[in-house]
């Protein structure tokens, strides 16, 4: 890969973007220095078949073709959306683009469907028969197979039967990779925290015993030099903190801040959204005189409908 001077101080993906706002040559420069790889990923893709049906890879949107879409969300549906800024934390708070989401797309794990709404006012007429929606796979009364696709079509499923929902199973799997009962990860034996270049959201770093100064520095050293996303490992087989840290396998950028986060003694900000990570959020007030745990809400995630989140119900 080329070197390019001043990238030795950009640790992410961001960061060298900012670089690249400044330095103009940059940008093309990263892309033909990334461009063998995505050739070698793209020739292997295409050698693996799914039922002899062999892998399709596709060019990515040209940047014109991605900035006209820009625009016509800005368009036609929230003038309020920033240009670039697509995180959670941007967009919960865009009131015009969340009632698109609520009235026109149906958001599953795996799928995404864009749909026309029935008022006259805001989607044109329907040209022809109502397309019905597409299904999500239901287990039959067996629970070892799936629905025929004609007898789910046309029905409201939830994506609930879908395999990786299955939490019995993965819960057993991701305990198992992540090296640790997720029982462990409780808020005494948070250590540290690592933030989602994704979603923003604080996640806990945790380890049974007190971190020797030696483990804590090599902690600090590997979280700023890689990116952390939420469902992924801090420390894989052969790492030197391997079996030492942990991080909960089981999150995904959607999933709220962990309950270890807002019970640890560790000086971190406790006024964060857990759904969002939005400072200065508030407990509702008349949930804290009835629950033990209350987890902050900010406006605009109580305003998207999200529901406060707690637990352990204060008996009288
Ligand atoms: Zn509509
Ligand atoms: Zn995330
Ligand atoms: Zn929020």
């Amino acid at each position: 890969m080329l070197l390019w001077p001043g990238l030795r101080s950009a640790h992410s993906m961001s960061e060298i973007r900012t670089k690249a706002e400044k330095v103009p040559e940059l940008k093309q420069a990263w892309i033909t220095s990334v461009e063998p790889i995505i050739q070698l990923l793209r020739h292997r893709t295409e050698r693996m078949t799914l039922k002899d049906v062999p892998f399709q890879t596709h060019d990515a949107a040209p940047e014109e073709v991605v900035q006209a879409l820009e625009r016509q969300v800005q368009a036609d549906i929230d003038p309020n959306i920033s240009c670039a800024h697509y995180l959670q934390k941007d967009l919960s708070s865009k009131a015009e683009y969340q009632r698109f989401l609520k009235e026109h797309c149906i958001e599953r794990h795996y799928v995404f469907q864009i749909r026309k709404c029935d008022k006259p006012e805001c989607c044109r007429l329907k040209r022809g028969p109502d397309v019905p929606r597409r299904p999500d796979p239901v287990l039959s009364n067996d629970n070892k197979h799936f629905k025929q696709f004609d007898k789910v079509l046309g029905q409201d499923t939830t994506d609930s039967d879908r395999p990786s929902a299955k939490n019995t199973n993965v819960t057993a799997v991701a305990e198992q990779l992540q090296g640790v009962k997720n029982s462990v990860l409780t808020g005494q034996n948070v250590r540290k925290t690592v933030t989602c270049i994704e979603c923003t959201k604080p996640r806990c770093v945790s380890a049974q015993k007190a971190l020797n100064f030696r483990e804590s520095r090599t902690l600090t050293r590997q979280l700023e030099k890689y990116d952390y996303t939420c469902g992924a490992l801090i420390a894989p087989e052969g790492d030197v903190l391997h079996g030492k840290v942990f991080v909960r396998l089981q999150l995904s950028c959607s999933s709220p801040i962990e309950l270890a986060y807002y019970a640890t003694t560790m000086n971190v900000r406790k006024d964060v959204c857990s759904f969002c990570a939005a400072e200065n959020a508030q407990k509702d007030p008349a949930l804290v005189l009835k629950y033990r745990v209350v987890l902050p809400l900010c406006q605009a995630c109580n305003t998207a409908g999200k529901e406060t989140l707690k637990r352990n119900p204060i008996k009288t």
